[in-house]
């Protein structure tokens, strides 16, 4: 299933059984701290059952008025203490179920991003990675949000309006009877506003998370923009969800207004309509209603008034928080890659072969990027992939990593299906250097590093060295511990690959996989990048992507990739003789001093 399918599903979605059941998933998260959360709820109900006590002392102490002041006093310090005991309850009630969900989300979001790291390929090229991760972190700030402060106050309302009818009923029944014809008004006004409002704010959400995939995307390809002059061109892209995310917002708090004024004519209407009702009562003489019941009475409605008024707010919310589990746990339910720790015991030699294999993308079944690839790698030899863009060349060294499950034909490393290896102990023994390196944001050590995290300090030195990059760090004052990226140093295209070939020098890797730059350098760091690159492929299988011939002349293979068929497959000199191949005409391009590029 798909990101977008997931999102419109939940969008449909009430709190349904199933739902419910999803969103039950979330309760192991909260069991490891089970007996804060119990302790918090203790608390939750002292604050319901004081809150409720309050109007009742109010009654009495003006019942009390006519009475000595030594009761007066009895019922404002017994007011004090229930004040005390509430404000002591209410934070311990917040902090112990902050305690709860705090530990909790934090536990979420590790399975959330344990997850999502696992998914294979096809799940990343069929989502857009900045609309995903908003969605999953306003997903995750809804739950949090919900299990902090909403689900307390919605018992504590809860209590509020129960305990509130009983208490109503004991001090007449008449008056009760009464106020609860009101109620179905109200409560029935609040459904249809409810249901409106939820929708228009869901739709604002949505809206909110698509204009953040526009700042998110733009930023991560802000050479792109830059390179296009495209800032004006974003600015107005983002100006018009924008703009649209305003009039949806605009149209949720007309609604909203409508709603509040609503309710608040309602509630002052009922306040009054019981206070004349009630007025009436206390003026007959056989009604056993005194003043300052009358008093503890409407205290009690407004009481109710405000709960009710509060809880359907706070139902939306819990509804929400339902809908975002739901979301989440329909995304740990996407199958992930059998990742798992590589065993030491599967060491390859590195033949390969590429038996018959044609491949078509998942997101796009229809193109066939592949077809009928065969070609074969022996033991340490460097294989050459050239062919104008979008032949299929990348596809080939996906499907060499396992990135994609392959469809038709096969592909045998040492004379094995790779279907039948664990994919860890595939990857852990190849390597990448791909064509624009991104470093990490931490040291240059650190981004070494990331080929082998146990690597000592010696081997990373002579990682580097093999890379041709000692010489460069160390000009730097810091070394291997000099930052790099945003806020640290900006490495040169050549430094950067320099850094990602001692990564791989480090990983030391059966299987070299090689995309090489397009962007060209210049031509004494091309030749440092070049001799390298040499170094590292020796004795290694290598595949290259190849954009310059003049790299590949000693490649023992060079396979010539035509859109996604391989016409043309042997060596330089094999290949130039070639009547009317492409590699010939390439070739003599290049002869002829014209500079090209693949
Ligand atoms: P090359 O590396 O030779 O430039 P690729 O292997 O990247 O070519 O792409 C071959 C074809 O597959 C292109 O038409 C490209 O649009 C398509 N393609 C590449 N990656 C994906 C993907 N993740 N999903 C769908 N189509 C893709």
């Amino acid at each position: 299933m798909q990101g977008k399918e997931i999102k419109n599903e939940a969008a449909k979605k009430k709190i349904s059984k199933s739902s419910l059941k999803k969103a039950k998933r979330f309760l192991p998260y909260l069991r490891p701290n089970i007996i804060p959360f119990a302790i918090g709820f203790f608390f939750l109900l002292i604050t319901g059952a004081t809150a409720l006590l309050f109007p009742k002392l109010m009654g009495n102490m003006i019942d009390a008025a006519t009475a000595t002041t030594d009761d007066i006093n009895k019922v404002a310090i017994t007011l004090f203490v229930v004040f005390i005991i509430q404000s002591i309850a209410s934070f311990f009630r917040i902090y112990l179920f902050a305690i709860v969900t705090e530990k909790a989300i934090a536990l979420l979001r590790l399975d959330v991003y344990g997850h999502l790291i696992k998914m294979p390929m096809s799940f990343y090229s069929t989502q857009r990675v900045g609309e995903l991760n908003s969605r999953i972190s306003s997903d995750i700030s809804t739950l949090q949000e919900t299990f902090t402060t909403t689900i307390a106050e919605f018992l504590r309302q809860l209590i509020i309006i129960i305990g509130g009818v009983f208490l109503l009923s004991s001090i007449s029944l008449k008056l009760t009877g009464f106020m609860l014809l009101l109620i179905p008004v109200i409560a029935l006004s609040a459904v249809f506003f409810g249901k409106f409002i939820r929708k228009l704010s869901k739709a604002t959400q949505d809206k909110i998370a698509a204009s953040n995939t526009i700042v998110e995307e733009t930023f991560a390809g802000i050479t792109n923009v830059k390179a296009f002059t495209n800032e004006f061109f974003e600015i107005s892209r983002y100006n018009t969800t924008i703009k649209e995310v305003v009039e949806l917002a605009l149209k949720g708090a007309k609604w909203r207004g409508a709603f509040a004024s609503f309710i608040i004519f309602c509630l002052f209407g009922s306040i009054v309509a019981v206070v004349w009702y009630g007025t009436i009562l206390v003026n007959q003489p056989n009604s056993g209603l005194s003043i300052g019941s009358l008093i503890e009475f409407i205290l009690y409605t407004v009481f109710m008034g405000a709960s009710i008024g509060g809880i359907a707010a706070q139902y939306a919310q819990i509804q929400r928080a339902v809908g975002a589990t739901e979301n989440l746990f329909d995304l740990m339910d996407e199958e992930t890659e059998a990742i798992t720790k590589p065993s030491k015991n599967v060491k390859l030699s590195g033949t390969v072969k590429f038996d018959a294999i044609s491949f078509s993308y998942p997101s796009r079944s229809d193109i066939q990027v592949l077809n009928e690839v065969s070609f074969d790698i022996k033991k340490g030899q460097q294989v050459a992939i050239v062919g104008g863009s979008g032949a299929g060349k990348s596809t080939i060294t996906a499907l060499l990593m396992k990135f994609y499950a392959i469809s038709e034909g096969t592909i045998l490393i040492d004379g094995k299906n790779i279907n039948d290896y664990a994919l860890s102990d595939l990857r852990s023994q190849m390597a990448v250097v791909p064509q624009d390196v991104i470093l990490f944001g931490g040291t240059i050590k650190e981004n070494i590093v990331y080929g082998k995290p146990d690597a000592t300090y010696d081997e990373i030195v002579a990682a580097a060295e093999k890379a041709n990059a000692l010489e460069f760090i160390n000009s730097f004052p810091d070394k291997f511990d000099t930052v790099v990226g945003e806020r640290g140093i900006q490495l040169s295209g050549g430094q950067r690959q320099r850094i990602a070939i001692a990564r791989a020098v480090l990983k030391d890797p059966v299987i070299l996989i090689l995309d090489e730059a397009t962007s060209s350098l210049d031509s004494e760091s091309e030749r440092i990048v070049q001799d390298a690159l040499e170094k590292l492929m020796q004795n290694r299988t290598s595949v290259v992507i190849a954009h310059r011939l003049s790299t590949i002349r000693n490649a023992h293979k060079i396979l010539v990739l035509d859109n996604g068929v391989i016409t043309e497959n042997g060596t330089h000199e094999e290949l130039l003789q070639i009547e009317n191949g492409i590699y010939r005409k390439l070739s003599n391009l290049q002869n002829e001093n014209i500079h090209i590029q693949l």
